[in-house]
């Protein structure tokens, strides 16, 4: 067959908490062209512990680049077109490998893991509330959540990791280190780098300075000598060094919840999103200034979209548990079989009857920032049924939401008119149905649902050296999106909101 005339187009590796995807863009149109995705296993070894196989997640990676790369064939595209690939990944799980033999030390410790619970306590106590380094440093609070306390944890605790640390041979990275320097050759050459939205979730890198932080280091126990090199989230990192796109450039990086930001295209002051995934975040671009919240939200590095070009800060509310209650259901309650028949089921409901889900499984992130919270049902009666509970759990997202949509307001003084959304769980309509209704304002989703996955290949395809892709505001095409507007009074959604925060009361401070 003829092969189809196409330009230039970039790939990106999408490397999430539930599944893997590689994904190809054309860049003058930003349309998908074709994926692949493999869902990836997490591994729960004691209560409140979540782990993932690093070589389960390379592999998954490179599955995925083959699969589409078949596809690609199928549809007469000649996959030497691809002249970028990005990479955007679940941010701040842990690995530690060695380098030179390329084998992972431990598994990766999940960014939903709890073990540091008591470390994250004393750590706190030593650390004075009035001037708290850590958080003005890194904007972020101590929390089971963050990188350096998992890498303390796995320092103290593993002894295949203290030794190797006292040899030499221990590196550190998040799934973006760990990818790039797989892919750029591991133990022959591989690129130790990571970029500065990634580097900020470590809570080891200062966000004013740019830089890795030798107070914050030692304040966690953590050598220098095995963080990688900190890069923009632009620009050409090494070549792909096996495979079938070998030669290829890897010259975009970002953490999944700012490379959504860059594909909804939200890059000016004030603009915000949503993605609804394993968790949900809800990050407010800030443009270049570091803004701190008053309401239990994080500064965070949205980006920087080149070497010469400056850093954009981002607030951000984060929800551990979102799309997670969903799967909770699945394999735990096994009410359903697979995620998305859990809008069926909340259809039948139509409301969950006085029902409340307070899913704070991994303790609450924002506004509470309290780990000893647990989950809970609340509210039920003889009348309740598996249909309000699934209503009950869909409806929890959506609180969560206004909880940390109402907070972004408050820090910003000016309110957002309507949210943009992307994710997984945003082919759940009920579910933005009942967001919008919550909210009080218009939810607004792209058709295209791969802006983590657009917003890194824009990255890659924009890096100097790549220049196929432009992110000149007048060459980049607005984000087609479907509306859905608030169907219930204000009133109505304000008393469900209301009963919601006396549910969460409930769930805090559980474990003592
Ligand atoms: P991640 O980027 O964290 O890997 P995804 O964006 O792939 O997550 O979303 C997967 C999550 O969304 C899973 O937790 C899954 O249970 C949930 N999910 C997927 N589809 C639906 C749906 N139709 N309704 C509700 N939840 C869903």
């Amino acid at each position: 067959a003829p092969k189809a005339v196409l330009g230039p187009l970039v790939g990106a590796v999408d490397q999430g908490t539930s599944s893997t995807r590689f994904l190809v863009f054309n860049p003058q149109t930003a349309e998908l062209l074709c994926h692949h995705q493999v869902e990836i296993a997490q591994e729960f070894p004691k209560e409140g512990w979540v782990e993932q196989d690093p070589k389960a997640i390379l592999q998954s990676v490179y599955e995925c680049i083959e699969k589409t790369c078949e596809k690609l064939g199928q549809q007469s595209i000649d996959i030497s077109n691809i002249k970028a690939i990005g990479v955007t990944n679940q941010r701040e799980t842990t690995i530690v490998w060695d380098k030179f033999t390329g084998e992972p030390l431990y598994n990766a410790v999940v960014w939903l893991d709890l073990r540091t619970q008591s470390t994250v306590e004393n750590l706190s106590k030593s650390i004075s509330v009035s001037n708290n380094f850590v958080k003005n440093k890194t904007g972020l609070p101590i929390s089971t959540y963050f990188s350096a306390v998992k890498l303390h944890w796995l320092i103290e605790n593993v002894r295949k990791v203290q030794k190797a640390i006292e040899d030499g041979r221990a590196i550190f990275g998040t799934v973006d280190s760990w990818l790039i320097w797989c892919m750029t050759g591991g133990i022959n050459g591989g690129v130790h780098c990571t970029d500065v939205s990634n580097a900020s979730r470590t809570m080891l890198f200062n966000i004013h300075s740019l830089q890795w932080d030798e107070e914050l280091c030692e304040f966690f126990g953590i050598p220098m000598t095995i963080l990688p090199r900190i890069r923009s989230s632009s620009e050409i990192y090494g070549l792909m060094k096996s495979g079938l796109l070998e030669g290829v450039p890897i010259s975009g990086c970002l953490g999944d919840q700012s490379a959504a930001l860059v594909g909804q295209l939200c890059l000016q002051d004030g603009q915000a999103k949503s993605t609804y995934g394993t968790g949900c975040f809800l990050l407010c671009n800030t443009g270049q200034k570091c803004v701190n919240s008053e309401h239990g939200l994080l500064t965070t590095v949205a980006y920087q979209l080149g070497r010469q070009e400056p850093v954009y800060y981002a607030l951000e509310g984060s929800v551990a548990i979102a799309g997670a209650v969903v799967s909770w259901i699945k394999n735990n309650l096994q009410i359903i079989q697979s995620s998305s028949e859990i809008e069926k089921l909340a259809e039948v409901a139509g409301t969950s009857y006085g029902c409340y889900f307070v899913p704070a499984f991994s303790g609450l992130y924002a506004p509470y920032w309290d780990p000893s919270a647990r989950g809970i049902i609340c509210g039920l009666t003889q009348f309740t049924n598996k249909f309000h509970i699934a209503f009950a759990a869909l409806e929890a997202v959506c609180f969560q939401t206004r909880e940390i949509l109402d907070a972004m307001n408050s820090d910003c003084g000016i309110p957002l008119k309507h949210l943009q959304v992307d994710g997984g769980m945003t082919a759940n309509r009920v579910l933005m149905q009942l967001q919008a209704d919550i909210l009080c304002i218009p939810v607004m989703k792209p058709f295209m649902p791969e802006t983590t996955a657009l917003g890194v290949a824009m990255a890659a395809g924009a890096a100097e050296g790549v220049s196929v892709w432009s992110l000149d505001p007048k060459d980049l095409s607005s984000v087609q999106m479907e509306k859905f507007e608030p169907q219930i009074n204000a009133e109505e959604s304000e008393g469900r909101y209301a009963t919601w925060k006396k549910a969460v009361v409930k769930s805090m401070g559980w474990v003592l």
